[in-house]
């Protein structure tokens, strides 16, 4: 019911042994024939799906959660406790911002609906989070009755997992792997290794693309430092979550080897804020690398929560009015604000005044997906409107794929390679059509799998 041949909207409903499950509730994005099937009901009823799974906490597989709950949905949502902890940040987030974007389209009067209502309210955010069900890793654990779910790590945010889906009736295990991590990257451990499974789905969001070789983040310590000479400001739309930690692991690392010099670096988004916290409880759950990153004096940290992901000159912006000063003061910095795709969140007061400025950068960081801002910016679009004003892109744009947290083609292969025997069947998902046909291709010639792409609704027996 979602991410079926596009990356956003992941959905995948169960049905097994009178029972129905539905595999990651997310919200489609992009482009605006997608965003309208948040709109519309689903093609079951609400009431009829007895228990939810996340993978993980982005807004592309957790953000319908408050929408299925407003339909009528009752059922526990089972999730890892790190992406209960990040789900419940991101979806009030989200509703904050449904909320805000509705009330400022309905008082300058820019929208074509009256009035613009939001998607979903803060009120049914909060009733869905009420229904999460955290359950640690490698914990099988029963979800309706004859169905069990257990969570394995994927490596591509904190809390992520693939769901081990055992139906007892059959015997069969499904295997929904959510979104793939990467190998050998900072942050975040290599995706874990799966030797069987009868059904896999696998996403395919990079599947005909190599991600350029990691340069140890040269490119990235050349575009700061030419912009900070230029005195010019680095603006990165960051995904809020996971992304942001990365790059401030970068920023610290250029530090300290001084590629860079010492700017203030401003996490200006009240959501990247309660993440990074997250991430700093949770050092356990991350790549072993963070916990015994050396200081500058080359001692291993005793205080390690103090230290990891701090820059030189790092400043968590709090109010509006602080923003409002980092967005019109010419003082050279980096300015990492959501949201990462810039389609909504505080980048956008950001690129009304970066963007007509060429001394500045604007840097993206991860996919940016059709129909969006960010995909418009990496094009090379001359104009952008925001907030129903036009506006003149005269900054440097660059874009940063080495930082995505999503397997390349390669590196799906590479997981895939770990399986002992081949799946019964395997769906792509979760990738425009280009990538996932070669991806397909790729799977067929060089493992000779079965492997199926199934549209959008399609009913799949397995
Ligand atoms: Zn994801």
């Amino acid at each position: 019911m979602g991410a079926a041949r596009t990356v956003t909207g992941s959905k995948h409903l169960l049905d097994a042994g009178g029972h129905r499950v539905l595999v990651d509730c997310g919200l489609f994005q992009g482009l605006k024939e997608l965003r309208e099937r948040n709109w519309a009901s689903l093609p079951v009823r609400a009431d009829s799906i007895e228990a939810a799974i996340l993978t993980h906490a982005h807004l592309d597989h957790t953000g319908y959660l408050p929408r299925l709950v407003a339909q009528g949905f009752k059922g526990r949502v089972f999730c890892t406790p790190a992406t209960a902890s990040l789900a419940r940040i991101v979806l009030e987030d989200a509703a904050k911002l449904q909320e805000e974007d509705a009330e400022r389209a309905n008082r300058r009067r820019y929208t074509k609906h009256s009035p613009a209502l939001p998607l979903f309210t803060e009120a049914d955010a909060a009733r869905a989070m009420r229904l999460l069900q955290p359950v640690g890793y490698e914990r099988p654990m029963p979800v309706v009755p004859g169905i069990t779910v257990e969570f394995i790590n994927a490596g591509h945010l904190l809390g992520s997992s693939y769901a081990r889906v055992n139906v007892e009736d059959t015997g069969k295990t499904i295997l929904f792997g959510g979104d793939l991590g990467r190998y050998d990257r900072p942050v975040l451990p290599d995706p874990s290794p799966i030797d069987a499974a009868d059904v896999l789905l696998v996403e395919s969001t990079y599947g005909d693309r190599v991600h350029e070789k990691d340069d140890d983040g040269h490119r990235l310590a050349s575009i700061i430092r030419e912009t900070i000479e230029k005195r010019g400001k680095v603006i990165v739309p960051a995904f809020a979550l996971g992304r942001v930690e990365e790059l401030l692991y970068w920023v610290q690392t250029l530090e300290d080897r001084r590629e860079i010099p010492s700017v203030p670096v401003y996490v200006d988004s009240p959501m990247a804020t309660a993440v990074l916290a997250e991430y700093r409880d949770r050092l356990h759950e991350l790549d072993p690398e963070i916990s015994e990153r050396p200081n500058n004096n080359g001692h291993r940290q005793a205080e390690k929560k103090l230290i990891a992901f701090a820059t030189d000159k790092l400043k968590v912006i709090q109010s509006i009015g602080d923003s409002r000063r980092v967005q019109e003061s010419s003082e050279p910095a980096i300015v990492i604000s959501s949201s990462g795709m810039a389609t909504g969140g505080r980048v956008l007061h950001h690129l009304v005044h970066a963007l007509p400025n060429p001394r500045n950068t604007i840097l993206f960081a991860g996919y940016q997906a059709a129909g969006t801002r960010g995909r418009q910016l990496v094009e090379g679009a001359k104009f952008t409107r925001i907030h129903g004003q036009d506006v003149h892109v005269d900054a440097r744009i660059e874009k940063i794929d080495a930082m995505s947290a999503h397997a390349d083609s390669n590196e799906i292969m590479r997981w895939l390679r770990n399986f002992k025997r081949p799946p019964a069947v395997t769906f792509l998902v979760h990738g425009e059509p280009k990538p996932m046909d070669t991806l397909k291709a790729r799977i067929e010639a060089e493992l000779k799998w079965t492997v199926r792409t199934p549209g959008h609704l399609e009913k799949m027996d397995i």
